[in-house]
């Protein structure tokens, strides 16, 4: 499926070397794999993006789509699923976009279980304002926002997901491409809300893939079960998003499990919107 086509003419202004291209990559291999395999139709694909580096993505996939507001990525998401239930919904966020505006949508996204897909280009930092700390930065980062460094602990958003009910919980690194475009897929296909939190160094200003790679292995080797909730919030554990030099990071599928949707819980969706005869009787409506 070479022949299918989902660049755009639009310039590329990512840094040079930037890991987004990586991302980039990922997904559009992922769903050309997809549409190869009559997962999904290119027609009834839509991408929504929030607001930094990761939002130009947007530009870059010849998709149909929504450039939405600072953290408004999973609202915006879900109101397109609402609207029109046989689409495929996959939102992009940053870890600033999702987990420090977005927070309050994230959780109860994970809470609610609507069909869409996450994605988070986490480079644990605000990079298109030039390297302010975000709710994922280590302890002690010096930025522009924290000359002094950073005083809290970072947040582990795979240990948020789980705890707040997500239905698919997973991590991938930009830095192991071919692992990422696996997991895309299998969060793309999967029905509920799919959280993936992508590890993605910021070259510029919070280059963490020379500490990434070297400590970073796949769960799927080490054949771990995604279904064992207990277990998956031991693995969860396991790395706290500082960059202590003893941690261990896994990546793959944390949690996996089929439940009831956000739409399947309406009787009124149980038709796409379009297709619903609405009777109305004018004559009792407007009798007085
Ligand atoms: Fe990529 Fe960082 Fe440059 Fe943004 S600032 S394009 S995240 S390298």
């Amino acid at each position: 499926m070479k022949n299918l086509n989902l660049q755009t003419k639009a310039q590329n202004t990512w840094c040079p070397g930037c890991f987004n291209f990586v991302i980039l990559w990922a997904f559009q291999e992922a769903i050309r794999e997809l549409i190869k395999e009559r997962k999904l139709q290119k027609k009834n694909l839509v991408v929504v993006t929030g607001i930094g580096c990761h939002g130009k993505i947007y530009d870059y996939l010849d998709l149909n789509g929504f450039y939405t507001l600072h953290g408004r990525v999973i609202p915006t998401a879900v109101g397109i699923k609402l609207g029109n239930p046989e689409l495929t919904v996959v939102g992009f966020g940053g870890d600033g976009d999702t987990f420090a505006e977005g927070i309050a949508h994230f959780l109860h996204a994970c809470n609610t279980n609507p069909d869409i897909t996450m994605l988070v280009h986490d480079n644990q930092v605000f990079a298109l304002t030039t390297g302010q700390m975000t709710p994922t930065t280590e302890k002690e980062y010096k930025g522009p926002s924290s000359p002094e460094g950073k005083k809290t602990n970072p947040i582990n958003p795979i240990t948020l997901a789980l705890a707040a009910g997500a239905s698919f919980v997973a991590r991938s690194s930009a830095t192991h491409k071919q692992h990422l475009k696996r997991i895309l897929k299998e969060a793309i296909v999967h029905k509920g809300f799919s959280f993936v939190d992508i590890l993605q160094p910021c070259i510029t200003f919070h280059n963490t893939a020379p500490y990434l790679s070297k400590r970073i292995y796949d769960l799927k080797k080490e054949r771990y079960n995604p279904r064992n909730f207990d277990l998956a919030f031991q693995k969860a554990l396991e790395w706290n998003y500082s960059l202590d030099q003893k941690s261990r990071i896994p990546i793959g599928i944390f949690y996996k499990k089929r439940r009831e949707t956000f739409e399947e819980g309406f009787f009124q969706l149980k038709k796409p919107w379009y297709q619903v005869q609405r009777k109305v009787n004018y004559r009792k409506l407007f009798h007085h």
